[in-house]
């Protein structure tokens, strides 16, 4: 079952679960003064606010609008993180390095704006297969360059999700390489027959990615933040019972990772 805003805050304090990321969508739904009014109730603190970028759009004017105004909601709330995808590619646009120049190009844009609001931007590169859907950056090497580029880690960081990362036999080098630069760290797993790439995420220790081997490689590189468990499951964990599915995510935490 999925939850507004105000009762997964409920489910989450249930079940001792005091950070969790926050998405935009349901903030806006109530908006963000609300949200933290509900999480401060509750005693749960935002970690990350997801996503902002999808900058990829050929007019980037609204895209950085967009974003000023996700980058004030996620301070509002008091996240420390707002992860960022760079978007896919417009209906019949075929230019994928347009597309990625853009995308580097409009980040750099936000930076001052992050750096204004106390607030860091996670850059979240994700699976090759939604390249035109999601994100135009699907490597570590490729954000870790677009972070050389930037020269902003004061407010510029990555955020690593296993489910989009984890086939690259780059990974752990380019983890190594990112140190510090690691500010979320998303875990899943990929299921062997996976129905959906973008929908059908498996809970940690139901499929193929070895979560607990790359969470230590992201701790020794230099990451000290909070683990933050990421399904996307229509047509499984969406469909469950909410404290269920929560229940399920600390156990699973406890033996999986
Ligand atoms: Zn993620």
């Amino acid at each position: 079952m999925q939850c507004d805003f105000r009762s997964s805050i409920e489910c989450f304090a249930r079940h001792g679960v005091r950070k969790t990321a926050v998405w935009r969508d349901k903030l806006e739904a109530i908006g963000a003064d609300e949200a933290a009014r509900i999480l401060n109730d509750n005693g749960v603190e935002a970690v990350s606010f997801c996503p902002g970028g999808l900058l990829t759009a050929a007019d980037p004017a609204k895209a950085l609008d967009d974003n000023r105004r996700w980058i004030e909601m996620a301070a509002t709330v008091g996240a420390k993180s707002m992860v960022t995808i760079t978007g896919g590619l417009e209906t019949g646009d075929r230019d994928l390095a347009g597309a990625r120049l853009r995308a580097l190009e409009g980040i750099g844009k936000l930076v001052p704006d992050a750096r204004a609001a106390g607030l860091r931007l996670a850059l979240e590169p994700l699976h090759p297969m939604i390249c035109g859907l999601r994100s135009v950056i699907s490597t570590l090497a490729d954000a870790n360059a677009i972070l050389d580029r930037l020269q902003a880690d004061d407010v510029m960081g990555l955020a690593l999700d296993t489910y989009a990362l984890w086939w690259d036999s780059e990974l752990e080098r380019q983890m190594e390489r990112c140190g510090a630069r690691i500010l979320n760290f998303h875990v899943s797993d990929w299921l062997e027959e996976t129905r959906d790439v973008r929908l059908d995420r498996g809970m940690p220790g139901d499929g193929q990615i070895d979560n607990r081997r790359l969470r230590g490689v992201a701790e020794a590189a230099g990451f000290t933040g909070d683990i933050e468990v990421e399904i996307f499951s229509e047509a499984d964990w969406w469909q469950r019972d909410a404290d269920e599915v929560v229940k399920t995510i600390v156990e699973r935490v406890a033996v999986a990772l």
